[in-house]
């Protein structure tokens, strides 16, 4: 590497953010050296987000550094994770300063209330690509898994589905709709909140959990997979946001809930017993795991609804 790099990094990343105590040696040499707690287990995931797969190609460099680091810590979160430390492997086509400023700004504003610290990573040149690794606290054996549903579970979901969806929509079809509606769905598709505290508080309660990245249908399927279950799910009762039912017609409302994805939003289950403790959590109840295998919509009259409901695939 060169001097040149060296200064970059140092300018750019090495105080980008908060400094931990359980760091002793962070962004500088050939490792970074970690004293995690030894009564905790770690949680680690990693995600590469490039254009026009996981942001359009004209998003805001903020955004980018933003929705990079969101992704990986809904992973955390739906594992009922505390985040602690991530690392950055970044490709970028040029050397931009203004669009590194602001990269590293939209980065910086998602990890300094988490107190996660950037402990390490890579420049290269090349396509623009962004891989972040991020490692994250769990209770000692107390964590949210994909494979851990039971019959007679509710499922619930985490907000409001759907949005983030309708903003792409809007994006790609250049659809024309009022400057608040439009930006209510970009926030949604730029900047994911993981629900982090959520998770956390869940990690107790819930039986499984999955964020939901690919639509909630396909999301909800690794669960049922994982568990070897069914699920019965009632469309009427998907939590789909004012801004979405005032733009959409209820029929593309309901697609873009199940089948759009981009939302980061938590889908987990929890037993029956437990459900008067869901009373004051921003979650909706929308329909249970059943011993028959696959995923079954109901409206709420009680008849099937059949429509679409693939995610998306990357293969
Ligand atoms: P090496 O030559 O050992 O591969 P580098 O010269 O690539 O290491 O990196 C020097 C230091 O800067 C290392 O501590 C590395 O973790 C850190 N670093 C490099 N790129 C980034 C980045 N994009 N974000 C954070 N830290 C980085
Ligand atoms: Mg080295």
């Amino acid at each position: 590497m060169s001097l040149n790099e060296f200064k970059l990094i140092e300018h750019f990343f090495k105080n980008l953010t908060h400094a931990r105590s359980d760091v002793l040696l962070g962004i500088g040499d050939d490792c970074a050296i970690l004293d995690p707690a030894f009564d905790l287990n770690l949680a680690v995931t990693t995600d590469t987000l490039i254009p026009n797969v996981h942001f359009p190609t004209h998003t805001l460099p903020y955004d980018i550094g933003y929705k990079s680091l969101a992704v990986n810590l809904s992973d955390l979160a739906a594992m009922g994770a505390e985040p602690s430390w991530f690392t950055l492997a970044l490709t970028l086509p040029d050397l931009d300063i203004p669009w590194l400023e602001k990269f590293c700004e939209g980065l910086s504003d998602l990890a300094s209330p988490h107190k996660l610290q950037l402990i390490g990573g890579d420049l290269t040149r090349g396509t623009l690509s962004i891989s972040i690794t991020a490692f994250g606290y769990v209770k000692k054996n107390l964590f949210l898994k994909r494979s851990t549903a039971n019959i007679g579970d509710l499922i619930y979901v985490t907000h409001t589905i759907g949005d983030a969806a309708a903003g792409l929509f809007i994006l790609k079809n250049n659809i024309q709709c009022n400057d608040s509606l439009k930006s209510h769905f970009l926030k949604a598709l730029n900047r994911p909140q993981p629900q982090i505290d959520l998770g956390l508080k869940l990690a107790t309660i819930a039986s499984s959990a999955i964020d939901i990245s690919d639509g909630l249908a396909a999301d909800l399927t690794h669960i049922l997979e994982g568990s070897n279950v069914g699920a019965e799910i009632c469309v009427d009762q998907l939590p789909l946001s004012t801004e979405l039912c005032k733009t959409f017609t209820k029929e593309e409302a309901v697609k873009f809930a199940l089948t759009g994805g981009d939302d980061y939003e938590l889908c987990f289950t929890i037993s029956p017993d437990k459900k008067e403790m869901m009373e004051n959590f921003p979650v909706t109840c929308i329909g249970k795991i059943v011993p028959t295998k696959g995923l079954v919509l109901f409206d709420q009259n009680g008849n099937l609804y059949q429509k679409s409901t693939g995610g998306y695939r990357h293969f």
